[in-house]
């Protein structure tokens, strides 16, 4: 089985409307070692989580990896990205 451990993608990809949370945004709960700060008041959704195939989809060495390789799966460009892109055309 996967571990949720310190994986943290799920913490940063996603947006999470409980949290505010925009897609691609680091979680303020999420700590620097990648756990949950407030693992015991963690809202519904993080409490509902449960690792998949799509953990072992998205592994990769680092968080920001794993982050790209989620949103990938998904079809997902968070708004910071989208921001950056364009003026390139003549
Ligand atoms: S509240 Fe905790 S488990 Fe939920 S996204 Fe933030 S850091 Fe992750």
């Amino acid at each position: 089985m996967t571990d949720c451990l310190r994986c943290a993608a799920c913490c940063v990809a996603p947006d999470i409307t409980a949290l505010g949370k925009p897609l691609g945004q680091r979680c303020p709960h999420l700590g620097p070692d990648l756990t949950c700060t407030i693992y015991d008041q963690r809202p519904a959704v993080c409490r509902r989580y449960r690792p998949d195939e799509l953990c072992d989809r998205i592994a990769a060495p680092t968080l920001d990896e794993r982050v790209q390789n989620y949103l990938a799966v998904f079809g997902l460009v968070p708004p910071s990205r989208l921001d950056g892109e364009g003026g390139q055309g003549g």
